[in-house]
């Protein structure tokens, strides 16, 4: 769907500034990498648009919108969905793609380990006094991970994840008074703020599903892992998901059904490895700056350093990050 997106839109991050909580300083530089742009940022409801438009061109999709689902039953070779307006679904494979709180993970009886992490995602968006270049800004703070996501022209996203007592009190404070909360949390590097949607709160979760599969059944994206939103990468694993389901669908043996027990043994083998780097690093990180503890934070702060010296750790880095 990336040629439907209006262009103007969609901002390219040619920076990345990271900053831990004693001055510590790290840096990734698309020129250096070698790479376009390190990553784009686009609003999510812009991509979701885009993606429900593709789907209503789709020849060989049926939309069926309204009806929730009441029922699901996973016998060998088919998955059977009933609906709440009376309407059985019959397929060779059930995909659950329907977020964190997942009903089809729910109703394929596959478990979940839910870790909380007792902090939320605090986000909101800004009319910026400084033009930001295309640099994303990442703060490891002792209140939280605070970062700045370039917008086309001079608006950024916020995505501050802080204590629950401290979202509280963000979400509580005039407009003013926050954007001038942020810029100070962001050492002004974007001059004055000025709010432009108002901020709401996600709590953070950290979900591991342990088997992301079942007989005639496969969960993609946020159904079938959530991981810390510091790194960015929730979308992009779901896309890692939905890219490789359907690469092994497609190139399955002609006598295998969708829904093949071995298929789908292939699609679990294929995404653990990424899925769970992804998830150490983001919640290693997220528990190294939020300790209290003295040796490790001055360690962190060594280790932002020391990475920002490594130039070919750096760009290794990159390239690992963007695919
Ligand atoms: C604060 C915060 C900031 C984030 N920032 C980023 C970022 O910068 N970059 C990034 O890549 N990721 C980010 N993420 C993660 C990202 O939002 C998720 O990884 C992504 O939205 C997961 O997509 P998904 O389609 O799997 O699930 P969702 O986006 O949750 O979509 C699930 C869909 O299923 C529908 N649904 C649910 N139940 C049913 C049902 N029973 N029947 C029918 N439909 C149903 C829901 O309505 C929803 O539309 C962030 C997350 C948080 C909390």
């Amino acid at each position: 769907m990336w040629p439907d997106l209006d262009p103007g839109r969609i901002q390219a991050v040619d920076r990345m500034e990271i900053y831990g909580d004693e001055g510590a300083h790290l840096e990734f530089c698309a020129y250096d990498a070698g790479v376009l742009a390190l990553a784009y940022i686009l609003e999510s409801g812009r991509l979701q648009n885009a993606l429900w438009r593709g789907l209503q061109r789709a020849p060989n999709v049926e939309l069926i919108v309204g009806a929730r689902c009441a029922a699901a039953d996973f016998g060998q070779g088919e998955a059977r969905l009933g609906l709440d307006d009376g309407r059985t679904l019959r397929a060779a494979l059930l995909v659950g793609a329907d977020g964190a709180n997942s009903w089809v993970r729910q109703a394929a009886g596959l478990h979940a380990d839910v870790y909380r992490y007792e902090t939320q995602g605090v986000v909101a968006n800004f009319e910026c006094e400084r033009s930001h270049d295309g640099v994303a800004f990442q703060w490891f703070r002792t209140d939280g991970v605070l970062a700045y996501l370039p917008l086309p022209g001079r608006r950024m996203s916020m995505v501050w994840s802080t204590p629950n007592a401290h979202a509280e009190e963000l979400l509580r404070l005039p407009p003013e008074q926050l954007a001038a909360r942020v810029a100070e949390a962001g050492q002004g590097v974007l001059g004055r703020l000025q709010v432009i949607t108002p901020p709401q709160a996600f709590p953070l979760r950290k979900i591991r599903v342990p088997d992301i599969v079942a007989p005639g059944v496969a969960l993609i994206g946020d159904a079938a892992h959530v991981v810390h939103p510091l790194a960015g990468q929730g979308v992009n694993l779901g896309f890692g998901d939905a890219m490789v389901l359907a690469r092994l669908i497609a190139e399955r043996e002609p006598y295998r059904g969708c829904g093949d027990p071995v298929l789908l043994r292939r699609y679990r083998r294929e995404r653990a490895e990424p899925v769970a780097a992804m998830r150490l690093v983001t919640h290693g990180l997220e528990r190294l700056f939020a300790t209290r503890s003295r040796w490790l934070r001055t360690l962190r702060n060594r280790g932002l350093a020391l990475t920002d010296r490594v130039v070919p750790v750096k760009n290794l880095l990159i390239r690992h990050a963007i695919g």
